[in-house]
This record gives C-alpha cells, structure tokens and sequence, in this order.
C-alpha cells in the first residue's frame, strides 16, 4: 500500500510504497520486486533531509533503517563497520563507553550512516575536520545482481559515491573511523557578534583555536547590527584529576537542559509563534541574553553540544499543516560578507524573516560531488504559510540567483525548491 513519505520539513511529501527490509536478503527481495515493476526506487535512510532527497513521487522508497547492526569495531585503528541504517544516535551510545566519538556530527542524531554518506555531510567542525567523507575508510554497495562490493577509499569508484545522493544502488555498509577523545566533554565559550563583519571575522579568527564553531544568527536584526550573531565556539576538554570523563551515555544525557517548560507546551509555543513576527523577539531575546552576559565559558558534554536541535523531540511537527523549507547558501570566503547582507536585506523586503539561522566555517571539500568551499554557510528556516508561500518561493529564487552570482553552492540535503538541480542546469552540470 502506498503511503504518505515526508522531507524533515513537511513541505516536500510524495505518496510511495515503502519497503523495510530487515536484512540483506531482503533488500535484494525489495530490489527485485521493483525491478520486476520497472519502477526505479529512492534510497531512505531516516528521512532527515529536509526536502525531496528522500521522497520518490514516481515509484517506491526503500526504507534503509533495518539494515543497522554493527560488524566490528577495531579498538586501536577507531574504525567501526555498521550497516548503512545505523542511526548516529546508536553509533555515539556505542563510541563514547570506549572513549571514542563519531568524527562528524551533525545537528541532529537522528540520521543513518548511510544518509550521511550519501550527503556527505558536515558538522560544527567543518573547518577542521571536513566532511563525513573524510573519515570513511570504506562503503559496500549491493550491486544489481545481488554482489555486494566494498569499495576502499582513495579510489575514483570511492569518490564517486560520496554525496552522491541520488545513486541507483544501496550503500550497505560504512566502515568509518572514529575519534578518539580523552573525554566526553567540550570547554565551549559563547559570545556575541554585534553585526555580519563581526560574525564572519569572529568565525575566521576562531577557525584554527577551536575544533567546533557555529553562530546562531538574528535574521531580523537590521541596519547596524545586521547579522548580528550569538557564536558558541568549543575544543576537547582535558582530563583533570578527579572529574567524571563524561565517557557513559548517562552522563552526556544529563547535560541536556530543556528549561522549565515540558516539551508538549514547547511544541505548543513553536506552532503558536513559528513564521509569526513574534520570532522576531524570540531571536532578539536570545541576542540579548547572551549580550548581557558577555563572554561565558563552560563545560558541556558532546551530546549536548552537538544536539541542540533534538532537545525538543519532534519539533518540526509544529510547522503542520504548510512545513517549513530551509535553505542553506554555501559562498566562497570573499564573496560571504556581501552575499549574506544580500541575503538578509531581501527577506526584510520581501517580509519573508527567517525564524531560525546557523552560520558556519567550512574547509572545501575534495570530494567531486562536493557542496562545501572555503567560506561559510547560512543555513536558514522559514515556515511555510499560505499566506507567504509565493513570497517565499521568490526569496528561494532571489537565493539560487545569488549563489549564482558569487560562486555559491546549495546544498540537497536541505534543499526543499529544486535549487541544487536549478544551479546544476544554469552551470551545465555543476551544482
Ligand atoms: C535537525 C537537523 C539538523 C541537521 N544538521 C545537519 C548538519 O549539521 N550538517 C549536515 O550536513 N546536515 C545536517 N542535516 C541534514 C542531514 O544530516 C542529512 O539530510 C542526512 O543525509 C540525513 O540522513 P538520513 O539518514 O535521514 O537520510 P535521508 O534524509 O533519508 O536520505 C538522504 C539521502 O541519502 C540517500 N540515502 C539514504 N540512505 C542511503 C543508502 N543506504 N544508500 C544509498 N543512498 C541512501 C537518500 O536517497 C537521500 O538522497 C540536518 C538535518 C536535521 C533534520
């Protein structure tokens, strides 16, 4: 029976029979049924992209997440090999008891091995560390014919299956090395960005002192302060006499603080303000918060640090019935400062503000199918509303034109208007 298959943002959904196999044998069972179809099926790892990635309007959707056991792990050399299912959230449960952590995270643990891979994903460690492709030893892809092939890296065949998110065959298995870490605490300092020089400059300054850096940026802020951004920057904690190392999974859970309110009541207020102009105060407050604080330093466990976006399970269901689309704009160094100005000043005009924005530090990736460069990224979340949806969708047009223009890429594992295949076709080939 065909079901309803959704993007993270609810926006992008298709109607598609879904296979869950549970084994190997039966992703060949799945792979022959729709072979014998003529239908071409799209892979599915957790559904975690926020767009079309993982939908499939025209034919089925195989479900990856029963294919999640872990092979092995080799305790001197870090590398773990795990079904592509795996979910990172199982992965660092497994890693942080033996004083290990995932190489990449990202904002969410609710992502396959396989997904990442797929998109090659980055974390708050961009600059550093690169991308998950960087740390995969191996992937093992079932061909057509039922073979299963390891593929080693350093090899083209390799290359070409990082990020390549649309391909015809399983990943089914990821060797992956993991990171070694003394403890399973981060020393973080949060300060404030008073305007985009500042923020950008912030970001670089920091880039070569600190493993993880991120901001969190006030789209609304204007004038000034455009840009303004509360940074939260963040290097391995050293062991000292006496501490926990923070190496059991209680630990890095019971660093997580939602605040008072329970989460069914902080879904309520998202739905009740997300797309709002109220988030216009939701994000000065935060602004504000950290501002009168002024440069705060503190430990935090790696979970917590790197989840912020899972503390309220479920949010994204408070952007029902529209969705909610996310754009993240990746623009080379020199061309950021203006870009992103540009950016912010086009949704004052179009009354289009996003309510939720992450800017990072990225390296450029080797890989071919790569989205990152050196420069930074803006990732930013509007709710869709009727109301807004066409002023939206031209905003999203007034991005793709600006990525265009500087030398931007866009990025599929958030893109929810067709912007990477836009940018592909206006530059013949090239996302
Ligand atoms: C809250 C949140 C925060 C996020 N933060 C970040 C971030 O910091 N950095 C970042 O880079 N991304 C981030 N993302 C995006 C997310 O990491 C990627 O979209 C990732 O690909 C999702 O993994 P998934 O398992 O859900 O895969 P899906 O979204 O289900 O699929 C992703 C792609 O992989 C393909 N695929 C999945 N499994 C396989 C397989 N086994 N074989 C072949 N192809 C497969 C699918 O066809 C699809 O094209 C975030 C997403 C959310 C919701």
């Amino acid at each position: 029976m065909p079901e309803r298959v959704e993007g993270f943002g609810l926006y992008n959904v298709s109607v598609s029979p879904v296979f869950r196999p549970a084994s190997l044998d039966a992703l060949r069972d799945a792979l022959a049924v729709c072979a014998a179809n003529g239908s071409r099926p799209v892979f599915r790892g957790a559904g975690r992209s926020y767009g079309d990635a993982s939908t499939n309007p025209a034919g089925p959707v195989v479900e990856m997440t029963g294919l999640n056991a872990i092979a092995g792990f080799d305790e001197t050399s870090g590398v773990v090999r795990a079904g592509a299912g795996l979910m990172l959230g199982d992965l660092w449960k497994f890693a942080i008891p033996r004083g290990f952590w995932p190489p990449i995270v990202t904002g969410t643990m609710h992502v396959t091995l396989g997904g990442a891979v797929a998109m090659n994903v980055h974390g708050k460690n961009g600059w550093k560390k690169g991308t998950i492709g960087d740390h995969v030893e191996s992937v093992s892809i079932l061909r057509g014919g039922g073979r299963v092939e390891e593929i080693a890296r350093g090899t083209p065949a390799f290359d070409d299956v990082i990020g390549n998110w649309r391909r015809p065959d399983p990943i089914v298995e990821v060797a992956l090395k993991l990171k070694k870490v003394a403890t399973g605490y981060l020393d973080v300092e949060a300060f404030v960005a008073p305007n985009l020089a500042a923020t950008l400059a912030g970001l670089d300054g920091a880039k070569d002192d600190w493993d993880y850096l991120v901001g969190w940026m006030d789209c609304w802020s204007s004038g000034k302060s455009l840009g303004r951004t509360v940074l939260h920057v963040a290097n391995e904690h050293a062991p000292k006499e006496g501490e926990p190392r923070g190496w059991s999974v209680e630990e890095q859970v019971a660093d997580i603080h939602m605040g008072p309110l329970p989460a069914p009541v902080l879904r309520l207020g998202l739905k009740l303000t997300a797309g709002g102009p109220q988030m216009r105060l939701v994000n000065l407050a935060k602004y504000a918060a950290s501002a009168v604080h002024g440069r705060q330093r503190y430990r935090q466990s790696l979970v917590a640090y790197s989840f912020l976006l899972d503390y309220l399970p479920g949010w994204n269901e408070a952007y029902r019935p529209g969705g909610f689309i996310q754009y993240q704009l990746f623009v080379p160094k020199g061309a950021a400062e203006s870009a992103f100005a540009k950016a912010l000043r086009l949704q004052h005009e179009s009354g289009v503000v996003s309510s939720l924005a992450v800017i990072k530090r990225h390296r450029a990736d080797k890989f071919p199918r790569g989205y990152a460069l050196d420069g930074f990224s803006l990732a930013m979340d509007f709710a869709v509303t009727r109301r807004r949806a066409s002023r939206l969708i031209a905003l999203c047009r007034a991005f793709d034109a600006l990525l265009l223009e500087c030398g931007g890429r866009a990025y599929k594992a958030k893109d929810c208007v067709g912007s990477v295949e836009r940018l592909s076709r206006a530059r013949g080939g090239a996302a």
